[in-house]
């Protein structure tokens, strides 16, 4: 099936924001076995949106706009698909009363212009939107499919990950799917070359190699009669790729480490802790962004100074001094410190050099050590990280998490 995506305002076209919806859908429509052949973005014209709809409707099989579906003025999608494909807008009663509902549950003065969102084009159904009051349209003909949601985002991918891929993958009756394979700690040209092999007889599933944000992804799509059939494709593939360089995967389907990392410790009955240097509390900004952390998560300390880490980590000033705060002995002593403050079976130390100042010969920026104090011992491990501050902080939380996530694995 052939898709088309549509991105609507004129804010995108003057740059003065990034068309990041585009790129969401477009990642999901792959992933879901759709063809993209053409993304276009327009203003709010109605003349110019009319032709580009027009277009798509020539060439695309299913064509997914986002954007101008509000009620003010500048809100065009709704009449130029009305125009576009000489259906008329009808009022939708139901809509009415969700719309009424919704302002009297925020306490919002509704305006007469709100009512501008009842109307959808004769056919179409609304596509709930449970973040804003905009309803999607869903438009089903016998020689094309039209969906619009809303410009903005939250709203937009709760829709679509609700409502849309259920859909889209109905349209298919599950007979194309995907997985993929996360991977850390292992170079996208290494991981090519140890599966060389398999990549290149690869016809059905297909495997894309992909580069995601400091870690390596491998994409298995897989097409069949059956949705037995097509799984048993990609369980193929997967064990298959396993056996190889199953050691450097740690997620399947983009599953956050926070998250994987968080279902081990419940599983095992784990409690866990951190200290943070140059992290500042990223890494337990992302264990808290998980969903029922409390139950293994007891808490962190950022000790940024020599002081504060003698003072609540216990570390030894000796040690400050003969070693420095970014040193294995240092983050040894701060994981062991942590774990003791908070009582808990694990805890985690982070202690680096972010950048851009601060470096030496002996420890550029972009050293970190990370300490990891578990019931068996204390582990360090030392980086060497190449990117900016916010990028060393980044991958500084994400080798943190990968060496619990490792430690969990193999306990
Ligand atoms: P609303 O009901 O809020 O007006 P809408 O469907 O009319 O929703 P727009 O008015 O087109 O949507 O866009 C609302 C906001 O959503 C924009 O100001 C922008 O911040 C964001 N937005 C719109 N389109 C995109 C896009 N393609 N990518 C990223 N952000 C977008
Ligand atoms: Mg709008």
């Amino acid at each position: 099936m052939i898709a088309e995506i549509i991105s609507i305002g004129t804010e995108l076209l003057l740059g003065d924001i990034v068309d990041t919806n585009s790129t969401y859908i477009a990642d999901k429509l792959t992933a879901n076995g759709y063809d993209i052949h053409y993304m276009t973005t327009v203003g709010d014209n109605r003349e110019r949106l009319i032709r580009v709809l027009k277009k798509a409707i020539s060439r695309a099989d299913i064509i997914i706009t986002t954007g101008g579906l509000g009620p003010t003025d500048d809100d065009l999608t709704r009449e130029a698909i009305a125009a576009a494909t000489g259906l008329p807008l009808k009022k939708v009663p139901a809509l009415v009363e969700e719309i009424k509902d919704y302002f009297q549950h925020k306490n919002y003065p509704m305006t007469e212009n709100n009512y501008k969102q009842a109307y959808l084009p004769e056919g179409s159904r609304p596509i709930n939107n449970q973040r804003g009051t905009a309803p999607g349209i869903l438009l089903e003909t016998d020689s094309y499919i039209i969906i619009s949601l809303p410009g903005v985002p939250r709203e937009m991918k709760f829709m679509f990950t609700e409502e849309v891929i259920p859909y889209l993958q109905n349209l298919l009756q599950g007979k194309i799917k995907s997985k993929v394979l996360n991977f850390f700690s292992i170079g996208e040209s290494t991981l090519e070359t140890e599966i060389k092999d398999i990549l290149d007889k690869q016809t059905n599933p297909t495997l894309a190699l992909l580069a995601g944000t400091g870690e390596v992804k491998i994409r298995i799509t897989a097409k069949g009669k059956t949705d037995q059939e097509v799984d048993r494709l990609i369980q193929g593939a997967e064990r298959e790729i396993r056996e190889r360089v199953g050691q450097y995967i740690y997620s399947v389907n983009d599953e956050d480490l926070a998250v994987v990392t968080g279902r081990l410790l419940v599983e095992k009955g784990l409690t866990l802790s951190v200290a943070e240097s140059c992290t500042g509390g990223l890494i337990g900004n992302r264990i808290t962004d998980v969903p029922g952390s409390s139950r293994y998560f007891m808490g962190g300390m950022i000790t940024y100074s020599n002081q504060a880490k003698m003072c609540h980590l216990g570390v030894k000033s000796i040690i400050l001094e003969n070693f420095g705060a970014v040193s294995r002995e240092t983050v040894s002593e701060m994981a062991e410190g942590v774990r003791k403050k908070m009582s808990t079976d694990i805890g985690i130390a982070v202690s680096g050099i972010a950048g851009p100042e601060g470096g030496s010969k002996e420890k550029p920026v972009g050293t970190v050590y990370i300490g990891l104090s578990t019931p068996t011992g204390t582990d360090t491990f030392k980086l060497k990280l190449k990117g900016d501050r916010v990028w060393n902080k980044w991958m500084s939380t994400q080798y943190a998490l990968y060496y619990l996530y490792k430690y969990l694995r193999e306990s």
